[in-house]
């Protein structure tokens, strides 16, 4: 059965390779005689999955010392709780609102503390990034937050927000590990991992280890506190132990790869590709402004309801998947995460080309 090219926004294509080895390791992962799936988390072999996966992604994202890597589970919507429970020391929080998820963050802080919109692009549909090089930051904020990339919409921060100080606090699910991050700007970056490294089940919190407090109130549930998962190295209880192996995986080949710089080429190369061609076609055309588009989610339309269906029935039709936008902007969009080979793309371009010329 051949495999279709999938621009699912998540969760999403992974790379064929480690699907392969997966497969190759189902029945014995390497002389164990079991699958990852059925071994104890508590086990030798098992202990070196999950810390060889945490090695790897230190390797990759060059990860100081003095930051934690924690394996967590309740995606990335659970963060958004956990965050200002373990975070808000006064109380305060400062939000900047790209989207949706940064949205639903926001509210969700609001029910513990005092969490500030200080700034926003949902007047333009989060069709751009906001200016947040001089913004009213609350001189009790105990962090900033921002979606670093802006998985529905399409924009991403190239530039960040002046935090005057503050620690920032970043939802990397959908951009993580396609480009170098620089891990000292932030105090916290956390990414659930279905959009561009693995499995649903697993959200991965990168933390400065200063902000693992151990005098939160007694009522955090124990599951919530980052110190309960950081002094238990993730294996306070079962961690969701096939999808971390599978991540492991994909760090692997990343590294294989040449690591995030050569992922950061390859990233740019597609997305140049899929820009290009809708800012030279007559009948497509990019919906965010240029300056924020994102290298990972690619939203276009075209100026007709009709026109988009059928675009996208026959794109299915021809092997290119999960093209549709998401309902709050319509219109197709095009994933492209890490996994996606620039050959996906190359023919994704092609076959808009074609459906352009007949339909025009
Ligand atoms: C998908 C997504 C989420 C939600 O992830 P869940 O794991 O489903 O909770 C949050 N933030 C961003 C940026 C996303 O892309």
């Amino acid at each position: 059965m051949a495999r279709v090219y999938n621009f699912s926004a998540g969760p999403s294509i992974l790379p064929e390779e480690v699907l392969k080895q997966a497969a190759d390791e189902m029945l014995d992962y390497q002389g164990s005689g079991q699958s990852v799936m059925e071994m104890s988390h508590r086990s030798k072999v098992y202990d070196k999955i999950i810390k060889d996966a945490e090695k790897d992604l230190r390797d990759l994202m060059q990860i100081p010392d003095n930051y934690k890597v924690l394996f967590l589970q309740g995606g990335a919507s659970q963060q958004f709780a956990a965050v200002p429970m373990n975070l808000m020391v006064n109380g305060v929080a400062d939000y900047i609102i790209t989207g949706q998820w940064a949205k639903k963050a926001y509210q969700e802080a609001k029910k513990y503390g005092k969490a500030v919109a200080v700034a926003s692009s949902e007047d333009k549909t989060f069709s751009y990034i906001p200016d947040c090089s001089d913004l009213p930051i609350d001189e009790d904020a105990d962090y900033v937050y921002i979606c670093h990339n802006n998985t529905i919409y399409g924009t991403t921060f190239h530039e960040l927000p002046n935090t005057k100080g503050k620690i920032l606090v970043a939802d990397m699910s959908s951009d993580i590990l396609s480009q170098p991050v620089n891990v000292t700007d932030y105090g916290m970056i956390y990414f659930g991992v279905q959009k561009n490294v693995g499995p649903a089940g697993v959200v991965i919190a990168i933390i400065r280890e200063d902000l693992i407090r151990d005098d939160l109130p007694e009522y955090v549930p124990t599951m919530l506190k980052y110190k309960t998962q950081a002094d238990a190295d993730s294996l306070y209880n079962t961690p969701p132990c096939y999808g971390i192996y599978i991540c492991g995986l994909v760090f692997k080949w990343l590294k294989k790869l040449g690591g995030l710089e050569e992922m950061k080429k390859i990233n740019e190369k597609k997305a140049s590709i899929l820009y290009d061609f809708l800012d030279s076609s007559k009948m497509f055309r990019g919906t965010v402004e240029k300056k924020d588009r994102s290298l990972m989610n690619v939203p276009f339309v075209t100026d007709s309801d009709d026109l988009n269906a059928k675009f996208i029935k026959e794109a299915t039709d021809a092997g290119f998947v999960n093209l549709k936008g998401h309902r709050s902007v319509g219109g197709m969009r095009a994933s492209i995460y890490n996994a996606m080979p620039v050959e996906g793309v190359e023919k994704l371009v092609a076959f808009m080309k074609k459906f352009e010329e007949e339909n025009s």
